[in-house]
């Protein structure tokens, strides 16, 4: 089954909510969400998930719904033109589409600031001249309420005036800031008069230097959920215990288009890997990866690049659904899931990565022929294509054990095995240069075990193994990657000092010359393939030639999720 965009979800906490709502005819039916990144790096698989879910509903609900991107530009000291591209590019990717509704936090501003002077006027905010230290040390703690501030009872016309001044940029940074009066002894310490606004002297990549006061992403978000009509926020855990101010700021601020409802679901969290974007980062600054499509990374733009598709993420995403408790997810699962879409599209190829050449004593020199190959068992339509076949060929080195351990049933001296749909070969003799090392092996092959047919008067032999010929061969880069850390949970592993590099894989990628059946040579750029017992492989967008295909290894074949292993 194939998954597409549109395809609706199984049934969990967020939608029943929704179609309570609905039945209760909230909203006058409408559903609408949105996709709220903040533009200070790339979209990681982690955003896959807030993707689909607030995406995906908007599909579902259709045509009474839509779903908003929208950049959370309020820092402006983080925030990159270069990661609001790469975030539309991902959410498309992706199969998603916001129309015509695409907004900045940054537009609402001029918004924000009114009603910003709006609670001023009410005596529900009020500017503080304490330093960012003072009040860190009067907002109490869970057991014991904070102190008010010195500033506390300032009269509105007095806060009005000082908070324009703000604006006017007559003050320094952390000089002072506007806060909203709400309540110092709150056992939620977001209600315990939270900031609102900080003077920042910065430059915004959207509103330039027109800004010396920048909103709190708290004050901003719940504001720029209602001005868009937003019916369900829909955020991860940790925006739990900002729901009451998110609450108060919608019922306190007057002349709101919309009063939207925040609900929070498990962030997504995978083993071996990392997954905020400082971290990654990190990773990037430090040149501990190639960039932020590094294939290694857990970046929308890296698994592209590795070869992920795009039902493959939203095929887990579905699995993993929706919970209240947070998860450490195997990240077999996911490739599991990548594996499922790429059996049923991927082309077949022969391809060998550790050759290991075998001679046909027996086969006639000079003679070449044809082995028709199916390209794609999944479907037929993919039709067939002509592989040759002569008396040299590569095997995969590790097809070959000198010295088989208990089980083996590939090719080993005096053993026979299958070349997969040509015929039987016997091995005679283990060739080996001055070092010691093999150099090629001799086998002769029975042209009557052709199509399958059982070799006469000895047994069937246990083992099919790969092949591509020699002289035809084309060599090809393939880099193998893997898990970029060697722990499932780099971060807890860290432990004191955090520092999670010291758990990367060494062997993250390795990059091999792989000799390929003579088709390859021709692979386009971003195309995907099974090389044929060996792993589901993706020609790199980026450094593909034409005539020199570079191929990146999305996932071996050998799926943790299945049972008994080839
Ligand atoms: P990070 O910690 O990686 O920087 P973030 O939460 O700061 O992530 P935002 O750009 O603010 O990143 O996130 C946009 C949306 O994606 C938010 O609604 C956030 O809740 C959601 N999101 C972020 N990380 C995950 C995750 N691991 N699983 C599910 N949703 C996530
Ligand atoms: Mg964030």
């Amino acid at each position: 089954m194939s998954d597409t965009p549109a395809a609706p979800a199984s049934q969990d906490f967020i939608r029943e909510m929704i179609a309570a709502d609905l039945a209760q005819g909230r909203n006058d039916g409408w559903v609408i969400t949105r996709f709220p990144p903040e533009p200070n790096g790339y979209l990681h698989i982690g955003h896959a998930k807030s993707i689909c879910l607030n995406f995906g509903l908007a599909l579902e609900h259709a045509p009474k719904s839509r779903c908003h991107l929208r950049f959370d530009d309020t820092n402006p000291t983080k925030e990159e033109v270069e990661y609001v591209d790469s975030i539309m590019e991902d959410v498309r990717w992706l199969g998603f589409d916001w129309g015509r509704h695409l907004y900045y936090a940054s537009d609402y501003f001029e918004k924000l600031y009114a009603f910003a002077e709006q609670l001023i006027g009410k005596g529900l905010a009020y500017v503080d001249d304490q330093t960012p230290e003072q009040i860190r040390a009067t907002r109490g703690t869970l057991t014991s309420p904070g102190e008010h501030s010195p500033f506390r009872g300032r009269p509105p016309a007095e806060n009005l005036d000082l908070f324009r001044r703000m604006r006017a940029g007559e003050f320094k940074e952390g000089e002072r800031v506007l806060r909203a009066k709400i309540d110092m002894a709150s056992p939620n310490m977001n209600l315990r008069d939270p900031v609102i606004y900080r003077i920042l002297h910065a430059h915004h990549h959207r509103t330039g230097d027109a800004w010396r006061i920048y909103p709190m992403y708290d004050y901003a978000h719940p504001l720029s959920d209602a001005l868009e009509g937003i019916t369900h926020s829909l955020c991860t855990l940790e925006f739990e215990h900002h729901r009451p101010l998110y609450e108060w700021l919608v019922n306190n601020v007057d002349g709101l288009p919309g009063a939207p409802c925040q609900r929070e679901f498990a962030r997504l969290n995978l083993t071996f890997t990392v997954m905020s974007k400082r971290k990654l980062l990190r990773l990037v600054k430090e040149g501990f990866v190639g960039g932020w499509d590094d294939p290694r990374m857990p970046t929308i733009s890296g698994i592209r690049r590795r070869g992920y598709t795009p039902a493959a993420v939203r095929a887990f995403c579905k699995t993993i659904g929706l919970t209240k408790y947070n998860s450490l997810t195997d990240l077999q699962l996911l490739e599991h899931c990548v594996r499922e879409d790429l059996n049923k599209t991927a082309r077949r190829a022969y391809a060998v990565l550790r050759p290991l050449k075998v001679v046909l004593t027996n086969y006639p020199e000079g003679r070449v022929e044809h082995v028709e190959l199916v390209n794609n068992p999944e479907n037929e339509a993919e039709g067939k294509r002509l592989v040759p076949l002569s008396r040299e060929l590569y095997i995969e080195a590790d097809d070959f054990m000198e010295e088989p351990v208990p089980g083996f049933h590939r090719l080993k001296p005096g053993g026979e095995v299958r070349l997969k749909f040509a015929f039987c070969i016997i091995c005679h003799e283990v060739v080996k240069d001055a070092a010691g090392q093999i150099s090629e092996l001799r086998c002769t092959y029975d042209d009557t075990t052709r199509h399958g047919a059982k070799p006469e008067g000895r047994p069937k032999p246990k083992g099919t193994i790969h092949w591509v010929s020699a002289a035809h061969a084309v060599d090809v880069e393939a880099r193998l990657y893997d898990k970029l850390f060697t722990v499932e949970q780099p971060d807890g592993a860290a432990g004191e000092d955090g520092d999670f590099t010291r758990f990367l894989n060494p062997h993250s990628v390795e990059i091999v010359t792989a000799k390929a059946e003579p088709s390859l040579a021709q692979a386009r750029a971003g195309t995907h393939f099974q090389f044929e017992r060996v792993g589901y492989f993706f020609t790199d967008p980026k450094d593909s030639t034409p005539g020199r295909p570079v191929f990146n290894r999305t996932v071996a074949l050998k799926d943790g999720f299945a049972k008994g292993k080839a």
